[in-house]
């Protein structure tokens, strides 16, 4: 039997650790027809790799159908890019990512214009590029099968990463005129993943999902950790500095992250743990725009999440608000961005705070490589930092929580594998090479997948509804 009469995927992704999201499946037809299917196309943001952004290894006319996973820019930030390079059809993502995606897309816009501006380099797209993008989007309910052709269709599961977030099932069928039978291939992508939210339910996925013979791309970002190694200190840090009437800022990720710490202090404030007079601001265009639309849509958020913004509370709207707030030697606490503190108001602020004995700066999350976050925790007190070109001696104190992630543990992801009963493949994904090797290790030795690889440039995986075919060495490399 020659491959012609074969049906089969190649699964491919580009990014080898984090950032950069991007995958690729070459789905095969018995009758020589092919079609390409891809998974996210987000930037590079670890400097190491950033070069790549540039690069598009496959042939964009190529690729016949896109779908997203979620809205974080290293899913999603190439996407005009490839626009721009010739890619006319649709974009696939969950409606609540539809409504979200454009505030992100514009933003990236402007910081890569800034970033050439620097560099003296041209810029990766333009806006006029950017609202082509948004012209191809489509939006999808949860749990709805979409069929793309005749042959191919998708299904969007709610995911706790992010309110948009989906798990996604893609399906391929063929049926010949001879009634030759043809298994079916389906894939699981997790995308960034986590089995919870605060501000949503997060449905289980149904039986007969579980049921299906299924090949699963699988994130592990903290696949090396379980959820009983982090601790929770993050109240206790807040409401200490409080009591000590230390000025407080605690950098956040525009999208979730925000509103979750301004969920958090609200609840401390009803609970009667934090005093209502404390001034609580957040800085931050993207998130403030964001928190808007928590507010104003509700999104898929539950009934008593809907109001979560705390007393005393306001958005500070320009850079005379801004100062005033760093001049003032009041206790208040002042949400944000970036995340990782490197970019956004965060650039200016953690500079002034930095420098104040009287002041904590809290982390809410994973800090990369060459982020100010890391750059802060790899410091003593008293030493001198880089501050964005500025030389500051840290004497704030500078704390650190992983609680608040959007990512599920190494624990959760075993979990999220467990309940399938035909596990032919997983390929770890999304993780760097380290913890992906860590993680791979833990499927091995606590799950009864048949077979397990790690995603991430080095090879193509072949499979079939059976599971893998054979692993194949990349064509571009
Ligand atoms: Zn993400
Ligand atoms: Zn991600």
């Amino acid at each position: 039997m020659g491959s012609s009469s074969r049906l089969y995927a190649d699964i491919m992704a580009f990014n080898k650790e984090v950032t950069g999201s991007a995958i690729t499946v070459d789905i095969h037809f018995p009758n020589d027809t092919t079609k390409k299917v891809l998974v996210d196309f987000g930037l590079y943001q670890e400097s190491e790799y950033s070069k790549l952004n540039k690069v598009i290894p496959f042939n964009v006319f190529d690729v016949d159908y896109v779908i997203v996973t979620h809205n974080h820019v290293d899913h999603t930030g190439r996407l005009p890019y490839l626009v721009s390079k010739g890619y006319n059809g649709d974009i696939h993502m969950s409606n609540t990512t539809s409504k979200l995606i454009s505030y992100a897309l514009h933003d990236s816009y402007s910081v890569l214009k800034n970033k050439s501006k620097m560099l003296n380099e041209p810029q990766l797209y333009t806006d006029g590029d950017v609202d082509e993008t948004l012209k191809r989007i489509k939006g999808h309910p949860f749990e709805k099968s979409i069929q793309l052709d005749e042959n191919i269709k998708f299904t969007f599961f709610k995911n706790g990463h992010l309110p948009g977030a989906v798990v996604i099932l893609l399906q391929v069928k063929y049926h010949d005129c001879s009634h030759k039978h043809y298994e079916d291939i389906n894939l699981i992508f997790t995308g960034d993943y986590n089995n919870q939210n605060i501000f949503f339910d997060v449905d289980p996925i149904p039986n007969w999902v579980h049921e299906l013979p299924v090949s699963i791309i699988q994130e592990s970002t903290y696949g090396d950790m379980n959820s009983t190694d982090v601790e929770y200190v993050f109240e206790k840090n807040i409401l200490d500095a409080v009591s000590s009437k230390k000025k407080i800022l605690i950098p956040v990720f525009s999208l979730g992250r925000a509103q979750e710490v301004l969920y958090f202090l609200k609840k401390w404030q009803d609970e009667g743990k934090l005093d209502k007079s404390i001034p609580i601001y957040l800085d931050g265009k993207l998130a403030i725009k964001y928190t808007g639309i928590y507010l104003r849509d509700g999104l898929d958020n539950k009934e008593e999440c809907r109001h979560f913004l705390p007393e005393n509370f306001s958005y500070v709207s320009d850079k005379c608000q801004r100062s005033s707030i760093i001049e003032c030697t009041e206790c208040s606490i002042l949400l944000a961005t970036s995340g990782m503190g490197s970019n956004g108001p965060c650039r200016t602020l953690i500079p002034q705070y930095l420098k104040n004995p009287n002041a904590l700066i809290h982390f809410t999350g994973y800090c990369a490589e060459n982020t100010m976050g890391r750059r802060l925790y790899d410091c003593k007190n008293g030493e001198l930092v880089d501050c964005c070109g500025l030389k500051v001696i840290k004497l704030a104190t500078v704390l650190y929580t992983l609680e608040i992630s959007a990512h599920g543990k190494g624990d959760v992801l075993i979990e999220f594998l467990k309940p399938f009963i035909h596990k032919k493949l997983v390929l770890v994904n999304h993780g760097t090479i380290k913890k992906k090797d860590i993680y791979t290790c833990r499927v091995v030795n606590e799950t009864n997948v048949k077979d397990v690889g790690i995603l991430g440039g080095d090879y193509v995986y072949r499979v079939d509804g059976y599971g893998l075919v054979k692993t194949l060495i990349p064509e571009f490399r």
